[in-house]
């Protein structure tokens, strides 16, 4: 497998956590294993959750022995958990094995249970209304790290209601941090036992055109959601600066592309800020964009982050009140516009949108 003559301590342990089936019987090929043993370990390591290599027990004994010396499986350790009593949602915090704190929320409604997942510790995008962006950017996750938040979630949470869709919306950018995001995704695609299909998966981007033209022509067919907030370019820039490098008009164009190579409705996401986006001008705007391609519309109600003393811009914003939300989504809907609004779950534990980072940076509230 490895130089034999290495010792335990010198080697640096290969993480098998987070490799692809590919990449699995890729690696035992080149270790001089059978490629079957890729199989055997993906399905113990994804299928079972197995949490070390000696319950693998297809996985004949010396090989067993080898993986121990040689490989690794944990990426993250389940640090501690929060459950809002009012509504059930669940927010984790996992830690990564350099101790970065990942988080990672399940919300379960009715229909369905969704997970929420991060792909960065931290953020390297500036939007003035989230805060993640206000810890900074730490590092990418790999993929073993983001699919690592499903299992320990899922370890957890299914029992009382099993994991149906995943949204990847928590902390980061995740195509900013595009190899790892695919590959995870990859891994959800190719786990069969699990009964989460690509279809049940959104990828939420800010709006990095080139590479939601690349996700479009991976094959994966992932639903995409597109942070919008506003349907100008002036507006849309100061909420979200990274729009001055890639533009409203090359995201618009992306999606659509998006939306035509993979069959997928484009979902786009609107925090009403008062003042800021819910004006008329905003409606009519709105309206005639969604009605240009097959989307859905996703209303946000502003959760304020007001407790990260942020500064500027993002000081002066506020929630549109309710009673103008549902004027503003009652016109969109006049106008057939397939809106749902997201009211906000995990309020209570700091869990809702745009509000993971808030304790991590207060981390003695959490223990
Ligand atoms: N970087 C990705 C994914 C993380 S943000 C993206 O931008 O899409 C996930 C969603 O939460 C986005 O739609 C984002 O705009 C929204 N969000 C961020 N801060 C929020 C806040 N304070 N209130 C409500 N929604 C927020």
């Amino acid at each position: 497998m490895l130089a034999e003559q290495q010792t335990e301590e010198q080697i640096t342990k290969t993480v098998l956590k987070g490799l692809t089936l590919k990449e699995l019987k890729d690696f035992f090929t080149v270790a001089d294993e059978k490629r079957f043993r890729g199989e055997q370990v993906f399905h113990w390591l994804y299928g079972h959750m197995v949490e070390n290599f000696d319950d693998m027990a297809n996985v004949p004994k010396y090989l067993r022995r080898k993986l121990n010396a040689y490989c690794e499986i944990m990426t993250l350790s389940n640090l501690t958990s929060e459950m809002s009593p009012r509504t059930g949602t669940k927010k984790y915090i996992f830690q990564t094995q350099d101790n970065h704190k990942v988080e990672a929320v399940v919300i379960p409604d009715p229909k369905r249970t969704t997970l929420c997942i991060s792909t960065q510790v931290g953020c390297p995008l500036d939007c003035q209304f989230c805060a993640t962006g206000l810890m900074g950017y730490k590092r990418n996750l790999s993929p073993g790290e983001i699919f690592d938040q499903y299992l320990l979630a899922a370890k957890d949470y299914n029992p009382r209601s099993e994991i149906t869709n995943i949204v990847y919306m928590g902390m980061g950018e995740p195509l900013l941090n595009f190899t790892n995001t695919l590959k995870s995704l990859q891994i959800f695609a190719e786990d069969k036992t699990k009964g989460i299909s690509l279809r049940k998966i959104t990828v939420s981007t800010a709006g990095i055109a080139p590479k939601i033209i690349e996700l479009a022509d991976s094959g994966l067919r992932v639903k995409i959601a597109l942070s919008l907030h506003s349907c100008f370019e002036e507006t849309r820039s100061k909420l979200m600066p990274i729009n001055k490098k890639y533009s409203l008009t090359d995201n618009l164009e992306a999606v659509r592309y998006y939306a035509k190579q993979t069959g997928t409705r484009i979902t786009f996401e609107y925090i009403l800020l008062k003042d800021i986006n819910d004006r008329q001008d905003d409606l009519n705007a709105l309206i005639r964009l969604c009605k240009s391609l097959p989307c859905k519309l996703n209303v946000i109600p502003y959760n304020s982050i007001h407790h990260m003393n942020p500064k500027g811009f993002a000081a002066e914003l506020r929630p549109t009140t309710k009673i103008k939300l549902d004027e503003f989504v009652n016109k969109l809907r006049e106008n057939e516009v397939t809106v749902t609004v997201r009211y906000t779950q995990g309020e209570d534990i700091a869990a809702a949108c745009g509000q993971l980072a808030y304790k991590l940076e207060n981390p003695d509230d959490l223990l």
